[in-house]
C-alpha cells in the first residue's frame, strides 16, 4: 500500500476543475493521467471518473499522433518529470 499513498486522492481531477473537454494540446490537464514514461494511467490509480477517462483517452492518443506526445519511452531516456517544462 505504501507505493499507492501518491495516488490516495480518490476524486477525480478533472471534475473537481469542471473540465467539460480536454484539448489534446494541453499537456499540462494531459500529465494528470500519463505515467513518467508517457502510459496512460489506469483510472484506478488516477481516481478518474469513467467519462473523464475516456475524454482523457482519446485526448492522449490525438496528442501523440500529433507526436506532442511519444508512444514508447526508451528506458534510458526515462525523465522523472517529463512536464517540468511546460507551463
Ligand atoms: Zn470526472
Amino acid at each position: 500500500m505504501a507505493e499507492r499513498r501518491k495516488f490516495k486522492k480518490r476524486f477525480c481531477k478533472y471534475c473537481e476543475q469542471k473540465v467539460d473537454f480536454i484539448d489534446y494540446k494541453d499537456l499540462g490537464a494531459l500529465k494528470f493521467s500519463l505515467s513518467e514514461r508517457f502510459k496512460i494511467m489506469p483510472r484506478r490509480l488516477t481516481g478518474n471518473c469513467k467519462k473523464h477517462q475516456e475524454i482523457v483517452t482519446v485526448a492522449i492518443k490525438r496528442a501523440r499522433q500529433t507526436a506532442l506526445i511519444p508512444y514508447i519511452v526508451d528506458r534510458k531516456n526515462v525523465v522523472e518529470y517529463p512536464f517540468e517544462n511546460v507551463r
